[in-house]
This record gives C-alpha cells, structure tokens and sequence, in this order.
C-alpha cells in the first residue's frame, strides 16, 4: 500500500484530515468531494474539532446518541466487560449477552420475548425479512415509500428514499406503498382521519391486487424518521395490524430509529397501542457506543425455529462489548430517568418553541413529532407548501438547506438536514438550558432559508 501521513500522534485537525483523506473511504459521498470534520472529542450535548469550536449536537449524530456522548456509566461497563470477555462466539450462553436479551424483551411491548443481536439495523431488517419469509413461505415484502431502512441488498431495496435507486436492480418481492401523511397527503385527505381511512384503503387495495397468499410481510417505521418524522394518525397502526392478522401477514415494526426513549416512550409502538410480530432495533439499544442491533421477535413465530434452525448467524451477534454497553444503557436510561426526560422536554420545551419558531418564520410549513424527534418541513410558500428544495436536490439546487445548515454551524449548532427538512433530535438525556441553546440557534439560522422563500 502506498505510505501516506499518519494520525498516529495528531497535533492539529489538519493531520488527522490529511490522513482521513489518505485511506478511508466514506459512506454515501463522492470522496473527492467531501471535507470530514475532524473531531477532538465530545462528551453529553456537546462535541468539539481541533480548532477550539463547540457544536451542540442536535443530530445525535446519526440519531442514535440517545443517552448522550461518553456517558460514565456506560464507558464503565465496556472497560469492565473488556478487562473480563472481549469476545465469544455466538453460540455460547454468556452472561452479558442473556442479561441484554432480558432487559430489551422486558421493555418491548407484548410477547416480543426472544432476542437475535446483530451489529446494527439494516442487519435487523434483513433477519426480521428472513424470519418472516421462512415463518410464512411467501416472499413479497410491502414497504412505504417515505422510508429507510438501511443499506445491505434487502434494506435497501425496501428502503422507500432516493438511495435506493442505484441500488433497485434486485428488489424482487419488494412492493411499495403510500403510508400517511396528511401534510403532503397522496390521498388528497383534509383531515387525519381522512388520511388514516384512505391509507388503509390503499394498503387493503395494495394487498388485493398483489395477491394476499405472496405476501410475507410489511414493514413500516413506527413514526418514519429519516423520511420526515411523520407521526401517523391514531389507528393506523392499529389498522395495519388488523390487515396483517386477517391476511396472514407478519407485522414488522422497525424502531431502528425511533426506539429506546426517542419519542418520550421506550418505543414509539408504545404510543399506539400495537404490538408487531417483529420489531427492529439499534441505534438507542446502547447509544451506538458499541455496533448493535437485534430484532424482537413474537413468541409464534419463535416456535417456527424451535425444531427446525433458523438458517442465519453473525459471527458478532450478541458481542460481549455491545452486550455490556447496552446493559449498561438501558440501565442508566431507568435509573436516570431518560426517556422521561425526552418526553418531559419535547412536551414542554421543544414542540412549543418549533410551534412558536414555525409562526415567525416564513420558510417554515409545518413542525411535527413527539419527544426528542421533532421536524421542520421547509417550504418556499406557506400556502403551496413548495418545498424549499426539489426533492432529492444535490449541487446548486439544494443550495438553501446548505447554507441553512452552515449558518447552524456558525451559531453552534449541529443540525440534522435532509432534503427540505431539519430535524431536532438532540439526546434523550438534553436539558432545558441545552435545549434552549439549541432553538435559538436554530431560529436565527433559519433567516438563510427564509431568504429563499
Ligand atoms: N432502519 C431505520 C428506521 C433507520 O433509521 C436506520 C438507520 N438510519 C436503519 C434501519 C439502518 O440501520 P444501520 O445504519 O445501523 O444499518
């Protein structure tokens, strides 16, 4: 290999670029075209460059810092479990491993009692469409087009945003379908119980014409997140589960995202009432301190694999490293009360502050969302509700959320953009005073997408 600088012993952000340019490749970029921050440390709300500059982090990077940067506890328990078992094979009956298995079936909802780990959610996704498949012997997977659910072959394909494009050559079995969202309704509803009863329409039509006996499973966001953060109506899901129990279909929840407290609940499931056959997770599990995901899986379709293997492994499924640190997590979550916390400051800070942003600034078309996973819908024109940016804008056409996003930076603020939208999702354990911060950032930011209105 070609020798390059190295970051061994970095002094300045310049080095540690200089060696991040030499040999890592990033996701989803053009690697010319990209310029990483490089990053010094970070700890709670906050992470810091080389440079001396501070941004509040209201992304929790990918959405998935729930508890927060360096949290003590949980940095602990990885040093203990390290000291103790790096490493074991899946197979074997570990303690670490059955206490994280524990603690994520006493908190998901109903009989979702066994735990199969893996490294992160799109390897959830493709098991929970795996065990589906086998439970059911059918092959076709329905899919909302406002949706992500990861980047491996299946999780792609049932991914509904424009990432799946280069990727739809093999999306045999993959049908998608409009899930609800009144503001940008596909059903021209007016109100959301319009837009519930039309989406279940169309769902019920969807399956009839694809034939219900093809039809293994449907997948769905409990509240889509990266596609928007659209909170569906009361009864959809109820509905949908209604559906899958008369056609013989497995339900699959994924709360890849929107799990472990981001909505002011455990899972976002626990809003609606509904219990899926499958639910995804990551992300919030242990915060990512660890890679780790898993699904949760009902005790029916359990049974299927009880005499008769279930054809799948991971040679990390279960790591003793990501099992500690999501003991650890869940733990510190309940002893700390953080999910509370997410509920308490996006009820009472964060929704009314975005409602009472959402009235002053003209780029703003509407706030939506729940505990600490809240959106804002940027729109060139209120009452058209052109978004401020043509859907999957690059370049010079998606301008206005770059320059929104840079004036963030300048205030402090590391947003969470994509497409027409700014998410606020900082971490469950954020503060009044953090969160604050954060929205008045934010407001004086928005005068950049103001001006393209
Ligand atoms: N499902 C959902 C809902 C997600 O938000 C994500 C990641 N953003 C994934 C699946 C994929 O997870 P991962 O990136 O850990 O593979």
């Amino acid at each position: 290999t070609t020798p390059s600088a190295s970051a061994a012993d970095p002094a300045t952000g310049a080095a540690v670029k200089a060696a991040d340019r030499a040999h890592v490749f990033h996701s989803w970029s053009a690697q010319g075209l990209i310029d990483p921050l490089p990053i010094a440390g970070a700890e709670g709300s906050y992470f810091w460059d080389y440079d001396g500059n501070r941004y509040l982090d209201f992304s929790s990077q990918l959405v998935n810092t729930n508890i927060g940067h360096q949290h003590p506890k949980v940095v602990a328990a990885i040093q203990e479990q390290a000291a103790k078992l790096c490493t074991i094979a899946p197979g074997f009956a570990v303690d670490v491993r059955s206490e994280a298995a524990r603690l994520v079936a006493e908190r998901t909802p109903g009989d979702l009692d066994k735990i199969f780990f893996t490294n992160g959610g799109a390897e959830a996704v493709e098991n929970a469409v795996r065990m589906a498949r086998l439970h059911t012997g059918r092959a076709k997977v329905l899919s909302a087009y406002r949706s992500y659910h990861g980047a491996t072959a299946t999780a792609i394909n049932l991914t509904g945003d424009p990432r799946r494009w280069p990727s739809d050559t093999a999306s045999a079995g993959v049908v998608h379908f409009w899930g609800p969202f009144l503001y940008r309704s596909a059903f021209h509803a007016e109100t959301q119980e319009q837009e519930c009863e039309r989406a279940l329409a169309h769902l019920e039509q969807t399956i009839a014409f694809e034939g219900p006996q093809s039809i293994a499973a449907i997948i769905l966001e409990t509240v889509p997140g990266t596609a928007g953060i659209m909170v569906p109506p009361a009864g959809y899901l109820a509905g949908v589960r209604e559906i899958c129990d008369r056609h013989g279909i497995v339900f699959i929840l994924d709360e890849v995202m929107a799990g472990f407290g981001r909505t002011g609940h455990w899972f976002a499931a626990d809003h609606f009432g509904v219990t899926p056959d499958l639910l995804t997770f990551a992300k919030g599990v242990n915060s990512g301190y660890v890679p780790l995901g898993g699904v949760a899986i009902s005790a029916e379709i359990a049974a299927t694999f009880d005499q008769r293997p279930y054809p799948g492994g991971l040679t990390y499924s279960g790591h003793p490293l990501a099992c500690a640190s999501a003991v650890a997590t869940m733990n510190a979550m309940a002893e700390e009360r953080i999910v509370e916390n997410a509920a308490d400051i996006g009820e009472r800070v964060i929704g009314p502050a975005l409602r009472e942003i959402a009235e002053r600034h003209p780029s703003v078309g509407e706030v939506r969302g729940l505990g600490v996973f809240w959106a804002l819908d940027l729109v060139k024109n209120k009452e058209t509700r052109e978004p401020l940016v043509p859907y999957n804008a690059a370049g010079a056409a998606n301008a206005p959320m770059a320059e929104f996003a840079a004036a963030c930076k300048r205030g402090g603020l590391w947003p969470f953009v994509n497409m027409n939208r700014t998410h606020v999702v900082p971490a469950c354990t954020i503060t009044e005073a953090e969160a604050k911060e954060g929205l008045a950032a934010l407001d004086e930011a928005l005068a950049a997408a103001d001006a393209h209105t």
